[in-house]
């Protein structure tokens, strides 16, 4: 069986990034940047004033409370007038406006005594205090942005910032989410004695979508081989992803692995050493869509969506293929036990002491899992004490 990471390696290095397209700065919240960006401006683009208050011309190092200016002139964001300064002279400001040449600093207006025509200081005022320098944030030619690099809300100001409106990304996956199983009902549907709604649908289009996927298409599927072939051919030409739960292990009534063979996809993986979530299927289709076969347990679902489907989307989507999960260290609020030979995510939330895992830990406990925010990894046969440092992995 393969381990955890060595899945995630195999699954990302058959993976590269769909092909590019330009779109609007608010279309590209949570891509990946394909190219690497050049400041284009210098940030700030100007010498300019961070207070409404008065640019100062002096000699030496700073100036004292009580020493008073000459007035010549007035500047306001958005204008240069092309003021210049000589010592003992200032000129009025505001915030963002730029200062005039010879400006050695700028006093704000609460430290001002402003009479017709001058200005008496009212406190001290240092070289360069309150005046930000052209390129002190960003300079021309400077890269802001990687590819690779998740667009986070601030970078696309920063683009914006730089004058740009659009930028390149990966156009979105599309995904063909599909449940499996005689015993699933739609919600919706009254139940008969021995039959469940189906859940998984809901959880791994909204997953996928969550992702930044582009869910075309959710199906049920009975357990029947040629009903599965059949909707399998239809979705390997019009998704870039199959994604099924169910009918993955190997039980007479599991078709998704026959019938993946049928269309022509080739497994590239089966099985992966994770608890929950052991039965899981990659596989490629020569003509490039991919397959996945979770579990259809919900949480052993949602667990191997997590670990190894979302990943492979961020890859789709550009980001690079680095194998490490995105976990963060943090303190255990109670001992937490793992006696299988096989990693286990623990559902739970953090709170003030740490990680608290809440519910059952079993697959099918989909309302512990409800009441979860994030999911701890503790390794094999590895008991953990509370107080002790834990992998912890916030999902959505
Ligand atoms: P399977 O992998 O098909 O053997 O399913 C394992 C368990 O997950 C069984 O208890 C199924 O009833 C349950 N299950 C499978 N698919 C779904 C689904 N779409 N929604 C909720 N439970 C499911
Ligand atoms: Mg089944």
């Amino acid at each position: 069986m393969l381990s955890e990471s060595e899945a995630r390696q195999r699954i990302l290095s058959t993976l590269s990034p769909l092909p590019g397209e330009m779109r609007p700065l608010l279309e590209a919240v949570g891509a990946f940047a394909l190219d690497e960006l050049r400041a284009s401006v210098s940030l700030p683009g100007f010498d300019n004033s961070a207070m409404d208050g008065y640019a100062l011309c002096f000699e030496g190092a700073e100036v004292a409370a009580g020493v008073r200016f000459s007035l010549c002139g007035q500047q306001a964001a958005g204008e240069d007038q092309g003021l210049t300064l000589r010592p003992g002279k200032a000129a009025r400001v505001f915030t963002g406006a730029p200062v005039p040449a010879g400006t050695t600093a700028v006093a704000m207006q609460e430290d001002v005594r402003a009479t017709p025509g001058a200005i008496a200081l009212t406190e001290g005022v240092a070289r360069g205090e309150f005046v930000r320098l052209a390129g002190s944030d960003l300079c021309r030619g400077q890269i802001f942005v990687r590819s690779g690099e998740a667009l986070t809300i601030p970078r696309l100001s920063l683009l914006a910032a730089q004058g740009l409106s659009e930028v390149r990304i990966a156009r979105p996956p599309r995904l063909a989410v599909f449940s499996t199983g005689d015993e699933l009902v739609q919600p919706g549907h009254a139940l008969r004695p021995g039959q469940i709604y189906d859940s998984n649908s809901t959880l791994l289009a909204l997953l996928a979508r969550g992702a930044g996927g582009q869910v075309t298409s959710v199906r049920h599927l009975s357990d029947d081989l040629a009903e599965t072939t059949h909707a399998l051919e239809r979705a390997v030409d019009q998704a870039d992803v199959l994604l099924l739960s169910g009918g993955v292990s190997v039980g007479e009534r599991d078709f998704v692995k026959p019938a993946l063979a049928a269309v022509g996809f080739e497994a590239e993986l089966w099985k992966v050493a994770l608890k929950p979530g052991k039965p899981f299927l990659f596989a490629r289709h020569p003509r490039g869509a991919l397959a996945f076969g979770l579990p259809g347990n919900p949480v052993s679902s949602y667990v191997t969506f997590q670990v190894l489907v979302a990943p492979a989307l961020r890859r789709l989507r550009g980001a690079p293929a680095d194998p490490a999960l995105p976990l963060q260290r943090l303190r255990a609020a109670e001992s937490l036990r793992n006696s299988d030979r096989r990693p286990h995510y623990l559902r739970g939330r953090v709170g003030p002491a740490g990680f608290e895992p809440i519910g059952r830990q079993e697959s099918h406990a989909l309302a512990g899992l409800a009441a979860s925010t994030a999911l701890a990894r503790v390794p094999a046969e590895t008991e953990i004490a509370a107080g002790e440092d834990v992998e912890v992995l916030s999902a959505q």
